[in-house]
């Protein structure tokens, strides 16, 4: 028998914790943060219970249904044009008032809904005592309570959502918001008008598109209402409402909406809510006075980021060692087993060295993750985005961009995403425009590995001031871009602070364990077909002639060691030479390859920053992405290295003179790969998000600002006398 289907929406507000009930339902795992707008696309998911089969779909976190935000008009179309068989209303129950906003709209839309009492034991412990059953009965709907991280209760849900579709449930009806005597009457008569016009029958309630007609909601207008000569007749009749709205009261007919909703819900807080005092956001108030403090806030957050930084440099390190190692061994182990040649040297030079230079940097990007996921589930980056939003109405922004950005530390393209969640288009683009700078977690990689190369104790500072430098960019560029292409003055927003829990580990882990996930599959995908590739266009074409006969040289010298017989002073001699030679014969095959030929075509841009062919070589691979700095030279300094000597890690490659990189070329270096595009998944989030125009532009301003910004250091760092 096939089974029955059930399609169930999860609404709710941001941080409602409705991706945890999600994830509690369906098993899926998923992101879980704690401020608004981790959610920022439909996820799906499904369970069965008593012969159904219910398909959970996670929709965005929203206050409201009004579709000011691309969230908001998501989650509406979705409800409006699938019409999902059941609507469950994730509600913080600390936070009830706020909450029940949402639900008034979904009334009025009259979906079938079950409220959920989500963080119910947030609810006990703040002292705050519901009265569910009453509650269900006001509201017209079922009620289930759940603590959703823990995945208490939703057997409850499964439950009551088909009770629900069988109609089992007695207290359900489609309980009407009223609007007080102001307006109540004219949106009913307006329901009237709207049952006759025959192009309306799409609506899924009348006196819901009643209401959005009152409020002058053009979008919805347009959505339903087709036929012209309906729409002028509608039209009058709603002018004239509104304009008797507007003298009887002096207000829009909006503002009353709003108000009679806040009175409907106050009107139920009172019936079903008693308080005891808790001390539980006492607590938090507490802990608030001293984290958002006007002047103590802002060094405690550096020092908390820095601590991240540095717990990502230092304790990385060790893991580090140890991978650099395993992956020397398997690079000799190849090369023992197969016979030499040109597969031997793909593998070895090609694939492994290029992906294993990469693999190493797993374990700093874990930590990083680790950081940032135990910040935000604690509650802290709620009150950073607090605290920042001085300082970013400063720059032409507020404090709810600061989460798009702080997520851009992690990877650029979920913060691209997550811009939806701001309400204003101008707000939305300058953000996005700005996350680029907000270094991320690849990245990273490249100053693990270039810093730790030459700037030994103080490489963990080195990070965080490189880390700094983005920021400052991106202050200096929201401050052009607030005097150029956006003017218009920034929109108002209410922070809002959920109470700090402590993460939890599983939570904490899942997010991690996803980070490490995607990362090795980038190593073993795109790292190592990009590596493969670097290597191959590095060993074709071999020169025809050399300046001079290398093969006979070396030959010679060999046999002149096989000899021996010469004393130890002699001896060194003969193998520098021979090490010399070696080196002379390689560098001449590279400069004659492909690799070799793109790296002098881009000698010249790159050399007032000091950087060598095989930087910029890396420079353009990373494009990409920015691991595809680090698999590129490794792969470029393996091939250059000679046989006989012992393989290096790509570390001492670097540090070696030869390379001609200095602690100042290497600090421009990480200067540029900080500054210019990150890499193709984000142009293309890019261009996804804010169209063709925006991605140009977001391209061209960072190659412009990188190259200069390394040159400044270079250039400045020469003059000043540094090397
Ligand atoms: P969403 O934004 O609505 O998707 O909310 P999330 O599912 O991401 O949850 C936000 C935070 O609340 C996470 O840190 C969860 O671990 C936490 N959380 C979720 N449900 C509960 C609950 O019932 N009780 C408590 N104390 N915390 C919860
Ligand atoms: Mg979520």
């Amino acid at each position: 028998m096939a089974k029955k289907k059930i399609r169930v929406a999860l609404a709710g507000n941001p941080n409602s914790g409705k991706t945890s009930i999600f994830n509690a339902l369906t098993g899926a795992h998923q992101k879980v943060g704690n401020y608004p707008g981790v959610t920022v696309e439909k996820r799906v998911g499904y369970a069965s219970y008593n012969g159904y089969e219910l398909e959970f779909v996670d929709l965005p976190g929203t206050y409201s249904l009004n579709a000011y935000s691309t969230d908001e008009k998501v989650a509406r179309d979705f409800l409006i044009d699938f019409k999902p068989d059941v609507v469950i209303n994730v509600i913080d129950s600390g936070n009830l008032e706020r909450n029940l906003y949402l639900t008034t709209q979904l009334l009025e839309l009259e979906c079938d809904i079950i409220i959920d009492l989500n963080m119910w034991d947030e609810a006990q412990r703040m002292g705050i005592h519901i009265n569910t059953s009453k509650l269900s009965r006001l509201l017209g709907a079922p009620i289930v309570t759940t603590i959703g991280h823990r995945g208490s209760g939703t057997a409850d849900l499964l439950r009551a959502a088909v009770d629900l579709v069988e109609n089992r449930h007695l207290d359900h009806r489609h309980a009407p918001v009223t609007y007080g005597s102001h307006i109540e009457d004219l949106v009913v008569d307006l329901t009237r008008n709207i049952e006759k016009c025959k192009s309306c029958e799409l609506c899924p309630s009348k006196r819901w598109l009643a209401v959005k007609l009152l409020e002058g909601d053009i979008k919805t207008e347009s959505k339903f209402i087709r036929d012209t000569n309906e729409l002028d007749k509608l039209q009058k009749s709603i002018r004239k409402k509104v304009r008797h709205v507007k003298r009887a009261t002096g207000e829009d007919p909006e503002v009353i909406l709003t108000d009679g909703r806040y009175g409907y819900i106050s009107g139920i807080m009172k019936e079903v809510v008693t308080h005891k005092t808790g001390d539980r956001m006492r607590q938090s108030r507490q802990i608030d006075a001293i984290l958002t403090h006007r002047f103590l806030g802002y060094p405690i957050f550096l020092f908390l980021i820095w601590l991240v930084f540095q717990a990502t440099f230092v304790i990385g390190n060790y893991p580090m060692e140890w991978i650099e190692y395993g992956v020397s061994i398997l690079g000799s182990a190849v090369d023992n087993m197969l016979p030499d040649g040109f597969i031997n040297d793909l593998i070895v030079d090609g694939a492994i060295a290029g992906s294993g230079s990469v693999l190493v940097f797993l374990p700093n990007i874990m930590i990083l993750f680790l950081g940032i996921a135990a910040l935000e589930d604690s509650g802290y980056m709620a009150r950073a985005a607090f605290l920042m939003d001085r300082l970013m109405h400063a720059l032409g922004l507020h404090g709810k961009s600061f989460i798009p950005m702080i997520m851009g530390f992690g990877c650029n393209v979920p913060a691209i995403m997550a811009t939806r969640t701001l309400e204003s288009e101008r707000d939305r683009i300058m953000t996005i425009l700005l996350i680029p700078l907000m270094s991320c977690s690849a990245r990273l990689a490249v100053y693990v590995l270039f810093a730790g190369a030459f700037f030994g104790a103080m490489a963990g500072n080195v990070i965080f001031a490189i880390y700094l430098l983005g920021i400052a960019a991106a202050v200096g560029i929201a401050q052009i871009l607030r005097k150029t292409l956006f003017r218009q003055e920034v929109a108002p927003f209410v922070m809002e602070l959920p109470p700090y829990r402590i993460p939890t580990i599983k939570s904490v882990v899942i997010h991690m364990w996803e980070r490490a996930s995607i990362y090795l599959k980038k190593i073993g995908g795109i790292i190592l077909i990009a590596s493969v590739i670097i290597w191959l266009l590095g060993y074709i074409p071999k020169p025809e002639e050399y300046s001079q006969d290398y093969g006979t040289r070396i030959e010679n010298l060999q046999l002149q060691l096989e000899r021996a017989a010469a004393s130890e002073q002699e001896e060194q001699q003969i193998r520098q030479e021979l090490s010399d030679l070696q080196a002379g014969k390689s560098s001449e095959e590279i400069q004659f390859s492909y690799i070799g030929r793109i790296g002098k075509g881009v000698e010249p841009a790159i050399e007032p920053l000091g950087f060598d062919w095989r930087l910029g070589v890396s420079l353009i691979t990373g494009f990409v992405a920015k691991e595809i700095v680090i698999s590129t030279l490794g792969v470029l300094y393996q091939i250059g290295e000679e046989e006989t000597e012992e393989s290096t890690g790509l570390t001492d490659a670097l540090r070696d003179p030869r390379s001609n990189i200095t602690p100042l070329t290497s600090l421009a270096f990480m200067v540029f790969v900080l500054l210019y595009t990150p890499c193709i998944a984000t142009i293309l989030a890019i261009k996804r998000e804010a169209g063709l125009k925006i991605m140009f532009l977001s391209v061209a301003y960072q190659l412009i600002l990188a190259w200069s910004m390394a040159f400044v250091v270079y250039q400045g760092g020469k003059l000043l006398g540094f090397s």
